[in-house]
């Protein structure tokens, strides 16, 4: 197939681009560079020996997708693109709608002009709100805490409505838990531009001096240890539940979590680190942040009985391929 992959040279992007081409696909990406490099257009054919096609372009940009889309005859998309910081989506909301939510709707237009017939979106498990974990997909929504959150139940609304109507049009909605790691060549992985918002970036950077200590927010939740419990799930896993997506896509909407069904606390991650790494990242417990909540995984039954696929790295992996990218490329 050719696949057409938005948000390619990003962190998870690049890792499905990497997966797709292994599995002998074909890739167009189509990124702007707003939060990526196209140095990993490089990365991706030292570690595939294949190049794929590269677009710098916006896909709010609906006659620039149009000329893609006329070019080149795309089996699939896997829409990527967009931006992801929570705390700047509740500063700057119209930007965060502008650019995720119309970048949705152009992908979808074009693919119905097209007739491609195969969507794949990055949702995310916060579009399940406050719902009590583990997480399933048959839980109606809650509202999102936040502009960005937000953005992900408009675009699945948006996607499922588009698929009513067009009865040859086939959706998979991928909720993702927390993507954390990188390939193990150490050649692509995330590079968060500043202060690292998420854990494990911010843990990498302790590792390798860069920040002096990890705060952890909140050491008062009614978790085993008192900190934040999440789903860290291997990027490399979450790429590979994207081609098994694609692979299984059939006229409709169908959810998935893709979640390893686990849940790590803040210092249980902290932990594996040190014991994938034997450096002991120098720790303190403050206060809460905002919107966080104490408890959030998945329940990934429906993607293992639907798509056969499971994780398979745990969080030492995670932590070891993480610290392998950091020290390569920072
Ligand atoms: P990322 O920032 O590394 O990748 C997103 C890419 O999209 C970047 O390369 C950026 O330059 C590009 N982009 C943004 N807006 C664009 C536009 N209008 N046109 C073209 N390119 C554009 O982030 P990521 O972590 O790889 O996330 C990829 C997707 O997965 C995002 O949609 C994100 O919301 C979603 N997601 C991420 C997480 C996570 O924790 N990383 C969790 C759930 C969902
Ligand atoms: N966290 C933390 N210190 C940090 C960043 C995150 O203690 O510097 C905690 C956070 O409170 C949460 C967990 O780590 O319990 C994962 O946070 P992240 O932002 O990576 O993911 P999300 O909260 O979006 O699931």
């Amino acid at each position: 197939m050719l696949i057409l992959v938005t948000g390619g040279t990003g962190y998870i992007g690049s890792h499905i681009c990497v997966e797709m081409l292994n599995e002998g696909h074909s890739v167009i990406i189509v990124d702007n560079l707003a939060n990526s490099d196209r140095a990993v257009v490089d990365r991706i054919e030292q570690i595939t020996g294949k190049r794929p096609l590269f677009y710098e372009a916006d896909v709010t940009d609906a006659k620039y997708m149009d000329l893609i889309f006329s070019t080149h005859y795309i089996d699939g998309v896997i829409h990527l693109a967009g931006l992801k910081a929570v705390g700047e989506s509740v500063e700057k909301p119209l930007l965060y709608y502008q650019n995720n939510v119309l970048g949705t709707i152009v992908l979808a237009e074009q693919c119905l002009k097209h007739g491609v017939g195969k969507f794949v979106f990055s949702s995310s498990a916060t579009v399940y709100g406050d719902n009590p974990s583990p997480l399933i997909e048959t839980m109606e929504l809650r509202s999102a805490a936040n502009p960005y959150g937000q953005t992900k139940a408009m675009s699945e609304q948006i996607l499922k409505d588009a698929a009513n109507v067009n009865p040859e049009f086939a959706v998979a909605l991928l909720r993702y838990f927390n993507p954390v790691g990188a390939h193990p060549s150490g050649l692509i992985g995330e590079a968060p531009r500043g202060i690292p918002n998420n854990l494990m970036p911010y843990i990498t950077q302790v590792a390798r001096g860069k920040l002096a200590e990890l705060k952890v927010f909140g050491g008062d939740y009614p978790t085993p240890d008192g900190t934040g419990v999440r789903d860290y799930l291997h990027v490399v896993d979450l790429a590979k539940g994207h081609l098994a997506a694609l692979e299984k896509l059939n006229p409709g909407v169908e959810v998935y979590n893709l979640g390893t069904g686990r849940g790590t606390s803040v210092l249980e991650l902290v932990h594996a680190f040190a014991e994938a790494t034997g450096i002991k990242i120098p720790y303190s417990i403050g206060p809460r942040r905002p919107g966080d909540l104490a408890v959030v995984y998945a329940d990934p039954a429906k993607a293992k009985a639907e798509l056969d696929w499971e994780a398979q790295y745990g969080i030492v992996d995670m932590c070891r391929d993480a610290w392998n990218f950091e020290k390569n490329f920072s």
